[in-house]
Protein backbone atom coordinates (compact mmCIF):
# COMPACT_ATOMS: atom_id res chain seq x y z
CA UNK A 1 0.00 0.00 0.00
CA UNK A 2 0.99 3.64 -0.92
CA UNK A 3 0.01 6.23 1.84
CA UNK A 4 -1.14 9.82 0.16
CA UNK A 5 -2.22 12.47 1.59
CA UNK A 6 -5.95 12.31 0.40
CA UNK A 7 -7.76 15.37 -0.60
CA UNK A 8 -11.65 17.07 -1.07
CA UNK A 9 -12.21 18.36 -4.48
CA UNK A 10 -12.18 21.79 -3.04
CA UNK A 11 -8.51 20.80 -1.87
CA UNK A 12 -7.44 19.28 -5.05
CA UNK A 13 -8.81 22.60 -6.94
CA UNK A 14 -7.40 24.60 -4.94
CA UNK A 15 -3.77 23.05 -4.57
CA UNK A 16 -4.08 23.05 -8.56
CA UNK A 17 -4.55 26.80 -8.78
CA UNK A 18 -1.49 27.07 -6.61
CA UNK A 19 0.48 24.50 -8.74
CA UNK A 20 -0.38 26.60 -11.84
CA UNK A 21 0.15 29.86 -10.64
CA UNK A 22 3.70 28.55 -9.50
CA UNK A 23 4.93 26.59 -12.65
CA UNK A 24 3.85 29.95 -14.54
CA UNK A 25 6.03 32.08 -12.23
CA UNK A 26 8.85 29.44 -12.83
CA UNK A 27 8.22 29.64 -16.78
CA UNK A 28 8.33 33.87 -16.24
CA UNK A 29 10.99 34.85 -14.09
CA UNK A 30 13.07 30.90 -13.34
CA UNK A 31 14.98 31.08 -16.17
CA UNK A 32 18.39 30.04 -15.66
CA UNK A 33 18.01 29.41 -12.03
CA UNK A 34 19.02 26.01 -10.25
CA UNK A 35 20.07 24.47 -7.18
CA UNK A 36 23.83 24.71 -9.22
CA UNK A 37 26.27 22.49 -10.37
CA UNK A 38 27.02 19.40 -7.87
CA UNK A 39 30.51 20.55 -7.16
CA UNK A 40 29.29 23.75 -5.54
CA UNK A 41 32.84 25.08 -5.42
CA UNK A 42 32.56 26.02 -9.34
CA UNK A 43 29.38 27.72 -8.42
CA UNK A 44 29.40 31.23 -10.14
CA UNK A 45 28.51 34.95 -9.08
CA UNK A 46 26.31 35.30 -11.80
CA UNK A 47 23.83 32.34 -10.59
CA UNK A 48 24.09 33.21 -7.26
CA UNK A 49 22.62 36.90 -8.22
CA UNK A 50 19.95 35.00 -10.50
CA UNK A 51 19.15 32.61 -7.53
CA UNK A 52 18.32 35.71 -5.45
CA UNK A 53 16.61 37.63 -7.56
CA UNK A 54 14.26 34.66 -7.63
CA UNK A 55 14.04 34.12 -4.18
CA UNK A 56 12.92 38.13 -3.91
CA UNK A 57 10.37 37.46 -6.79
CA UNK A 58 8.93 34.13 -4.87
CA UNK A 59 9.41 36.61 -1.28
CA UNK A 60 6.87 39.04 -3.52
CA UNK A 61 4.51 36.17 -3.67
CA UNK A 62 4.72 35.18 0.26
CA UNK A 63 6.78 31.78 -1.03
CA UNK A 64 10.00 32.11 0.00
CA UNK A 65 8.31 31.17 3.53
CA UNK A 66 4.70 30.50 2.30
CA UNK A 67 3.73 29.28 5.54
CA UNK A 68 4.70 32.83 7.50
CA UNK A 69 2.21 35.03 8.36
CA UNK A 70 0.96 37.42 5.33
CA UNK A 71 2.28 40.56 7.89
CA UNK A 72 5.75 39.34 7.94
CA UNK A 73 6.23 38.67 4.21
CA UNK A 74 4.53 34.71 4.23
CA UNK A 75 1.60 33.72 2.44
CA UNK A 76 0.09 32.29 5.44
CA UNK A 77 -0.80 29.04 3.92
CA UNK A 78 -0.78 25.25 5.58
CA UNK A 79 2.47 23.16 5.20
CA UNK A 80 0.61 21.11 2.57
CA UNK A 81 -0.29 23.71 0.64
CA UNK A 82 3.46 24.91 1.12
CA UNK A 83 4.59 21.69 -0.26
CA UNK A 84 2.92 22.36 -3.32
CA UNK A 85 5.01 25.21 -3.88
CA UNK A 86 8.47 23.19 -2.34
CA UNK A 87 7.42 20.59 -4.95
CA UNK A 88 7.24 22.82 -8.16
CA UNK A 89 10.44 24.46 -7.01
CA UNK A 90 12.47 21.12 -6.99
CA UNK A 91 11.82 21.41 -10.39
CA UNK A 92 14.59 24.13 -10.70
CA UNK A 93 16.96 22.30 -7.46
CA UNK A 94 17.61 19.55 -9.28
CA UNK A 95 20.62 17.90 -7.59
CA UNK A 96 20.06 20.05 -4.31
CA UNK A 97 16.67 19.09 -4.07
CA UNK A 98 16.46 15.57 -3.94
CA UNK A 99 19.82 14.07 -4.66
CA UNK A 100 22.09 15.00 -1.50
CA UNK A 101 20.06 15.17 1.63
CA UNK A 102 18.80 18.70 3.31
CA UNK A 103 18.65 20.68 0.20
CA UNK A 104 14.91 21.26 -0.20
CA UNK A 105 12.69 24.02 -0.96
CA UNK A 106 13.60 27.29 -2.01
CA UNK A 107 16.40 27.97 0.20
CA UNK A 108 18.31 25.76 -1.87
CA UNK A 109 18.68 28.40 -4.73
CA UNK A 110 21.13 29.69 -2.57
CA UNK A 111 23.17 26.86 -0.71
CA UNK A 112 23.86 27.14 2.94
CA UNK A 113 21.03 30.17 3.33
CA UNK A 114 19.97 29.64 7.13
CA UNK A 115 16.72 32.28 6.72
CA UNK A 116 14.42 29.50 8.20
CA UNK A 117 16.27 28.44 11.17
CA UNK A 118 16.38 32.93 12.19
CA UNK A 119 12.83 33.36 11.38
CA UNK A 120 12.25 30.01 14.41
CA UNK A 121 14.62 31.81 16.71
CA UNK A 122 12.77 35.12 16.42
CA UNK A 123 9.53 33.50 16.32
CA UNK A 124 10.77 31.96 19.46
CA UNK A 125 12.34 34.71 21.52
CA UNK A 126 11.91 38.18 19.33
CA UNK A 127 9.85 40.75 20.91
CA UNK A 128 6.97 42.05 18.92
CA UNK A 129 9.60 44.92 17.61
CA UNK A 130 12.04 42.46 16.19
CA UNK A 131 9.83 40.27 14.61
CA UNK A 132 7.82 43.44 12.59
CA UNK A 133 11.85 44.79 12.08
CA UNK A 134 13.62 41.83 11.36
CA UNK A 135 11.04 38.98 10.03
CA UNK A 136 10.03 40.82 6.67
CA UNK A 137 13.20 41.15 5.11
CA UNK A 138 13.83 37.41 5.46
CA UNK A 139 10.55 36.19 5.16
CA UNK A 140 10.69 37.58 1.52
CA UNK A 141 14.30 36.00 0.81
CA UNK A 142 16.21 39.49 0.31
CA UNK A 143 18.81 38.35 3.22
CA UNK A 144 21.17 35.52 2.52
CA UNK A 145 21.89 34.30 6.25
CA UNK A 146 24.72 32.05 7.53
CA UNK A 147 24.41 30.06 10.86
CA UNK A 148 27.44 30.85 12.69
CA UNK A 149 27.49 28.98 15.86
CA UNK A 150 30.14 26.23 15.68
CA UNK A 151 33.60 27.28 17.48
CA UNK A 152 36.74 25.03 16.94
CA UNK A 153 36.10 24.04 20.65
CA UNK A 154 32.42 24.10 21.31
CA UNK A 155 30.93 22.02 18.47
CA UNK A 156 28.03 19.21 19.99
CA UNK A 157 29.14 21.36 23.47
CA UNK A 158 27.76 24.30 22.12
CA UNK A 159 27.43 26.32 25.27
CA UNK A 160 31.23 26.08 25.41
CA UNK A 161 31.87 29.13 23.37
CA UNK A 162 33.61 31.70 23.96
CA UNK A 163 33.31 34.11 21.42
CA UNK A 164 32.18 37.22 23.56
CA UNK A 165 29.99 40.45 22.33
CA UNK A 166 30.63 43.28 25.08
CA UNK A 167 27.76 46.20 25.17
CA UNK A 168 29.14 49.41 24.93
CA UNK A 169 27.12 52.47 24.35
CA UNK A 170 24.53 51.74 21.37
CA UNK A 171 27.18 49.27 20.25
CA UNK A 172 28.09 45.89 20.54
CA UNK A 173 31.46 44.86 20.27
CA UNK A 174 32.46 40.80 19.48
CA UNK A 175 35.58 38.75 19.45
CA UNK A 176 35.96 35.27 18.74
CA UNK A 177 36.66 32.52 16.30
CA UNK A 178 33.64 30.37 14.33
CA UNK A 179 34.20 27.29 12.46
CA UNK A 180 32.07 25.31 9.63
CA UNK A 181 30.18 28.53 8.85
CA UNK A 182 28.19 28.88 5.39
CA UNK A 183 29.13 27.61 2.10
CA UNK A 184 30.26 29.45 -1.37
CA UNK A 185 27.90 31.77 -1.33
CA UNK A 186 30.41 34.37 0.49
CA UNK A 187 29.33 36.98 1.52
CA UNK A 188 25.91 36.51 3.06
CA UNK A 189 24.16 39.52 3.92
CA UNK A 190 23.87 38.76 7.45
CA UNK A 191 25.61 36.18 10.14
CA UNK A 192 23.58 34.81 12.96
CA UNK A 193 25.80 34.53 15.62
CA UNK A 194 25.70 33.48 19.23
CA UNK A 195 28.31 34.70 21.57
CA UNK A 196 28.62 35.12 25.52
CA UNK A 197 27.02 38.15 26.97
CA UNK A 198 27.18 37.82 30.36
CA UNK A 199 30.51 36.11 31.44
CA UNK A 200 29.18 35.86 34.94
CA UNK A 201 25.38 34.49 34.32
CA UNK A 202 25.21 30.53 34.62
CA UNK A 203 25.62 28.32 31.16
CA UNK A 204 22.92 28.11 29.66
CA UNK A 205 21.59 31.44 30.14
CA UNK A 206 24.88 33.56 29.34
CA UNK A 207 25.02 32.94 25.42
CA UNK A 208 22.90 35.88 23.58
CA UNK A 209 22.05 35.33 19.83
CA UNK A 210 22.42 38.44 16.95
CA UNK A 211 21.87 38.96 13.60
CA UNK A 212 24.00 40.87 12.14
CA UNK A 213 25.43 42.89 9.29
CA UNK A 214 28.58 40.83 7.78
CA UNK A 215 30.03 43.98 5.64
CA UNK A 216 31.26 45.70 9.10
CA UNK A 217 35.05 45.83 9.44
CA UNK A 218 36.37 43.83 11.76
CA UNK A 219 34.54 39.95 10.36
CA UNK A 220 37.20 37.92 8.24
CA UNK A 221 35.91 34.93 6.39
CA UNK A 222 38.57 31.99 5.46
CA UNK A 223 37.16 29.44 3.35
CA UNK A 224 37.54 25.49 4.38
CA UNK A 225 38.12 23.09 1.89
CA UNK A 226 35.46 20.24 3.19
CA UNK A 227 35.42 16.76 1.79
CA UNK A 228 32.59 17.61 0.05
CA UNK A 229 29.76 20.08 -1.01
CA UNK A 230 28.84 22.62 0.61
CA UNK A 231 32.48 24.16 1.34
CA UNK A 232 32.83 25.53 4.73
CA UNK A 233 34.26 28.93 6.21
CA UNK A 234 36.18 30.34 9.31
CA UNK A 235 34.99 33.45 10.52
CA UNK A 236 37.32 35.54 12.75
CA UNK A 237 35.59 38.33 14.80
CA UNK A 238 38.19 41.07 15.42
CA UNK A 239 36.58 43.83 17.90
CA UNK A 240 33.69 44.17 15.18
CA UNK A 241 31.00 46.84 15.80
CA UNK A 242 27.45 46.72 15.35
CA UNK A 243 24.41 48.12 16.94
CA UNK A 244 22.71 46.97 19.88
CA UNK A 245 19.45 46.82 17.87
CA UNK A 246 20.81 43.69 16.32
CA UNK A 247 20.52 41.94 19.55
CA UNK A 248 17.58 39.43 19.39
CA UNK A 249 15.34 38.48 22.42
CA UNK A 250 16.00 40.15 25.69
CA UNK A 251 19.53 38.85 26.00
CA UNK A 252 20.81 35.62 27.67
CA UNK A 253 18.24 33.82 25.60
CA UNK A 254 20.39 32.48 23.24
CA UNK A 255 20.84 28.57 24.49
CA UNK A 256 17.25 28.72 23.74
CA UNK A 257 17.37 30.37 20.81
CA UNK A 258 19.55 27.71 19.18
CA UNK A 259 17.80 24.85 20.56
CA UNK A 260 14.16 25.78 19.07
CA UNK A 261 15.51 27.43 15.46
CA UNK A 262 13.76 25.13 12.41
CA UNK A 263 12.02 25.50 9.62
CA UNK A 264 8.31 26.91 8.62
CA UNK A 265 6.69 23.49 8.52
CA UNK A 266 7.11 20.21 7.70
CA UNK A 267 7.51 18.09 4.29
CA UNK A 268 7.42 15.26 3.19
CA UNK A 269 10.21 13.63 3.05
CA UNK A 270 11.20 12.64 -0.90
CA UNK A 271 12.47 9.37 -1.81
CA UNK A 272 15.96 9.81 -3.16
CA UNK A 273 16.85 10.71 -6.52
CA UNK A 274 20.05 7.87 -6.24
CA UNK A 275 17.87 5.40 -5.69
CA UNK A 276 15.46 5.82 -8.73
CA UNK A 277 18.84 5.71 -10.89
CA UNK A 278 20.10 2.94 -8.84
CA UNK A 279 16.77 1.27 -10.00
CA UNK A 280 17.05 2.58 -13.71
CA UNK A 281 20.85 2.08 -14.12
CA UNK A 282 20.43 -1.40 -13.22
CA UNK A 283 17.80 -2.30 -15.73
CA UNK A 284 19.53 -0.63 -18.09
CA UNK A 285 23.20 -2.19 -17.50
CA UNK A 286 24.38 -5.00 -19.14
CA UNK A 287 26.92 -7.20 -17.21
CA UNK A 288 28.20 -10.72 -17.71
CA UNK A 289 25.37 -10.93 -20.65
CA UNK A 290 22.36 -10.13 -18.47
CA UNK A 291 20.68 -7.03 -16.88
CA UNK A 292 22.15 -5.49 -13.44
CA UNK A 293 18.85 -6.17 -12.30
CA UNK A 294 18.49 -9.85 -13.11
CA UNK A 295 21.75 -10.48 -10.57
CA UNK A 296 19.25 -11.89 -7.23
CA UNK A 297 22.41 -9.76 -5.46
CA UNK A 298 21.22 -6.58 -6.99
CA UNK A 299 17.72 -7.42 -6.70
CA UNK A 300 18.12 -7.99 -2.99
CA UNK A 301 20.21 -4.63 -2.58
CA UNK A 302 17.96 -2.45 -4.38
CA UNK A 303 14.76 -3.86 -2.52
CA UNK A 304 16.31 -2.91 0.72
CA UNK A 305 16.85 0.42 -0.54
CA UNK A 306 13.68 0.90 -1.74
CA UNK A 307 12.33 -0.14 1.33
CA UNK A 308 14.67 2.17 3.65
CA UNK A 309 13.42 5.29 1.27
CA UNK A 310 9.79 4.87 1.81
CA UNK A 311 10.64 4.24 5.73
CA UNK A 312 12.01 7.93 5.10
CA UNK A 313 9.11 9.44 2.78
CA UNK A 314 6.62 8.17 5.31
CA UNK A 315 8.00 9.46 8.29
CA UNK A 316 7.85 13.01 6.48
CA UNK A 317 4.56 12.48 5.80
CA UNK A 318 3.94 11.43 9.43
CA UNK A 319 5.65 14.73 10.27
CA UNK A 320 4.13 16.98 8.23
CA UNK A 321 0.52 15.90 9.19
CA UNK A 322 1.50 16.42 12.46
CA UNK A 323 2.62 20.16 12.01
CA UNK A 324 -0.35 20.39 10.25
CA UNK A 325 -2.67 19.43 13.24
CA UNK A 326 -0.30 21.70 15.35
CA UNK A 327 -1.07 24.70 13.43
CA UNK A 328 -4.96 23.62 13.27
CA UNK A 329 -4.65 22.86 17.35
CA UNK A 330 -6.57 19.24 16.41
CA UNK A 331 -3.24 17.24 17.79
CA UNK A 332 -4.41 15.26 19.99
CA UNK A 333 -0.48 14.27 21.08
CA UNK A 334 2.27 16.92 21.70
CA UNK A 335 5.20 16.30 19.17
CA UNK A 336 8.31 15.45 20.85
CA UNK A 337 10.58 12.92 19.50
CA UNK A 338 9.40 13.19 15.36
CA UNK A 339 11.58 15.75 13.86
CA UNK A 340 14.78 14.21 16.08
CA UNK A 341 13.99 10.69 14.56
CA UNK A 342 12.90 11.64 11.29
CA UNK A 343 16.78 13.81 11.64
CA UNK A 344 18.62 10.95 12.50
CA UNK A 345 17.08 8.68 10.01
CA UNK A 346 17.76 11.10 7.75
CA UNK A 347 21.38 11.66 8.28
CA UNK A 348 22.16 7.34 8.58
CA UNK A 349 20.05 6.89 5.21
CA UNK A 350 22.78 9.27 2.77
CA UNK A 351 25.41 6.80 3.87
CA UNK A 352 23.08 3.42 3.43
CA UNK A 353 21.81 4.65 0.14
CA UNK A 354 25.34 5.36 -0.84
CA UNK A 355 26.34 1.39 0.40
CA UNK A 356 23.80 0.56 -1.92
CA UNK A 357 24.75 2.09 -4.91
CA UNK A 358 28.73 0.65 -4.53
CA UNK A 359 27.40 -2.76 -3.45
CA UNK A 360 24.90 -2.95 -6.57
CA UNK A 361 27.22 -1.32 -9.47
CA UNK A 362 30.51 -2.29 -7.87
CA UNK A 363 33.94 -0.02 -8.13
CA UNK A 364 32.26 2.10 -11.28
CA UNK A 365 30.01 3.79 -8.51
CA UNK A 366 33.12 5.53 -7.03
CA UNK A 367 34.40 7.22 -10.60
CA UNK A 368 33.91 10.64 -10.54
CA UNK A 369 33.97 11.55 -14.78
CA UNK A 370 31.63 11.32 -17.40
CA UNK A 371 31.00 9.01 -19.19
CA UNK A 372 31.96 6.37 -16.60
CA UNK A 373 30.99 7.34 -13.57
CA UNK A 374 27.00 6.52 -13.06
CA UNK A 375 25.10 9.35 -12.43
CA UNK A 376 27.18 11.60 -15.01
CA UNK A 377 29.30 11.30 -11.78
CA UNK A 378 27.68 12.44 -9.20
CA UNK A 379 27.65 8.81 -7.57
CA UNK A 380 30.92 9.67 -6.08
CA UNK A 381 30.24 12.53 -4.88
CA UNK A 382 27.32 11.42 -3.52
CA UNK A 383 29.75 9.05 -1.47
CA UNK A 384 30.95 12.06 0.01
CA UNK A 385 28.75 14.14 0.93
CA UNK A 386 26.25 11.33 2.60
CA UNK A 387 29.27 11.30 5.36
CA UNK A 388 29.90 14.67 5.38
CA UNK A 389 25.99 15.55 6.12
CA UNK A 390 26.37 13.50 9.16
CA UNK A 391 27.47 16.33 11.05
CA UNK A 392 25.80 19.72 10.14
CA UNK A 393 22.99 20.92 12.73
CA UNK A 394 24.24 18.04 15.28
CA UNK A 395 25.28 14.88 14.88
CA UNK A 396 23.62 11.34 14.90
CA UNK A 397 24.55 11.09 18.46
CA UNK A 398 23.16 14.37 19.64
CA UNK A 399 20.39 13.68 17.83
CA UNK A 400 19.79 10.34 19.55
CA UNK A 401 20.52 12.25 22.83
CA UNK A 402 17.81 15.08 22.00
CA UNK A 403 15.14 12.63 21.13
CA UNK A 404 15.70 10.81 24.08
CA UNK A 405 15.34 14.07 26.31
CA UNK A 406 12.42 15.34 24.71
CA UNK A 407 10.44 12.25 25.66
CA UNK A 408 12.06 11.52 28.67
CA UNK A 409 12.08 14.87 29.97
CA UNK A 410 14.67 18.40 29.58
CA UNK A 411 17.72 17.82 31.79
CA UNK A 412 17.17 13.87 32.03
CA UNK A 413 20.63 12.28 32.34
CA UNK A 414 21.18 8.35 31.79
CA UNK A 415 21.83 6.88 35.31
CA UNK A 416 24.77 5.10 35.77
CA UNK A 417 24.35 1.39 35.82
C1 LIG B 1 29.22 20.04 6.41
C2 LIG B 1 29.06 20.77 7.70
C3 LIG B 1 28.31 21.92 7.73
C4 LIG B 1 28.22 22.65 8.92
N1 LIG B 1 27.56 23.85 8.88
C5 LIG B 1 27.56 24.63 9.98
C6 LIG B 1 27.05 25.96 9.93
O1 LIG B 1 26.60 26.42 8.87
N2 LIG B 1 27.06 26.71 11.05
C7 LIG B 1 27.56 26.25 12.24
O2 LIG B 1 27.54 26.99 13.21
N3 LIG B 1 28.08 24.99 12.32
C8 LIG B 1 28.11 24.18 11.21
N4 LIG B 1 28.65 22.93 11.27
C9 LIG B 1 29.20 22.43 12.52
C10 LIG B 1 28.37 21.30 13.12
O3 LIG B 1 27.21 21.80 13.73
C11 LIG B 1 29.29 20.57 14.10
O4 LIG B 1 30.27 19.88 13.31
C12 LIG B 1 28.54 19.58 14.95
O5 LIG B 1 27.72 20.25 15.85
C13 LIG B 1 29.51 18.67 15.73
O6 LIG B 1 30.49 19.41 16.38
P1 LIG B 1 32.04 19.05 16.21
O7 LIG B 1 32.34 18.95 14.75
O8 LIG B 1 32.82 20.01 17.03
O9 LIG B 1 32.19 17.58 16.78
P2 LIG B 1 32.31 17.17 18.32
O10 LIG B 1 31.30 17.89 19.13
O11 LIG B 1 33.75 17.34 18.71
O12 LIG B 1 31.93 15.66 18.29
C14 LIG B 1 32.86 14.63 17.89
C15 LIG B 1 32.19 13.28 18.00
O13 LIG B 1 31.80 13.03 19.37
C16 LIG B 1 30.41 12.72 19.46
N5 LIG B 1 29.82 13.27 20.67
C17 LIG B 1 29.99 14.53 21.16
N6 LIG B 1 29.28 14.69 22.30
C18 LIG B 1 28.64 13.51 22.54
C19 LIG B 1 27.75 13.05 23.56
N7 LIG B 1 27.35 13.84 24.57
N8 LIG B 1 27.29 11.79 23.46
C20 LIG B 1 27.65 10.96 22.45
N9 LIG B 1 28.51 11.35 21.45
C21 LIG B 1 28.98 12.60 21.50
C22 LIG B 1 29.79 13.36 18.22
O14 LIG B 1 28.58 12.71 17.84
C23 LIG B 1 30.89 13.19 17.17
O15 LIG B 1 30.80 11.93 16.58
C24 LIG B 1 28.78 22.17 10.10
C25 LIG B 1 29.52 20.97 10.09
C26 LIG B 1 29.67 20.27 8.90
C27 LIG B 1 30.49 19.01 8.90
Amino acid sequence: MRFENVYTPEQERAREALRKEVRELIKAKGKGVSGGPVDDRTISRDLLKRNKEFRIELGKKGWFMPTMPKKYGGAGLSPDMASVIYDELDVLNEWAADGFPGGVGPTSFVPNDHSTGMVGILNKIGTEEQKDRMLPPLVRGELVTWEVFTEPEAGSDLPSLQTTAVRDGDEYVINGHKMWIGGNNAPPDVLMTLAITDPNAPRHRNISVFLIPCNIPGVHIYPIDCLAPPYKNQIIFEDARFPASCAVGEGGDGWVAFNTRGGDGGREGERRRPIDELIDYSKETIRNGQRLSQDPEVQEIVTKAYVDNEIHRLLGLRNRWMAEQNRAGTAKKRTTYEGGQMTVYNKQLGPRNADALLKAWGPVALIANEPWGPMRGAAEMYHRHAIEQTHPGGTIEINKLRMFRSVIGPGTRIPAS
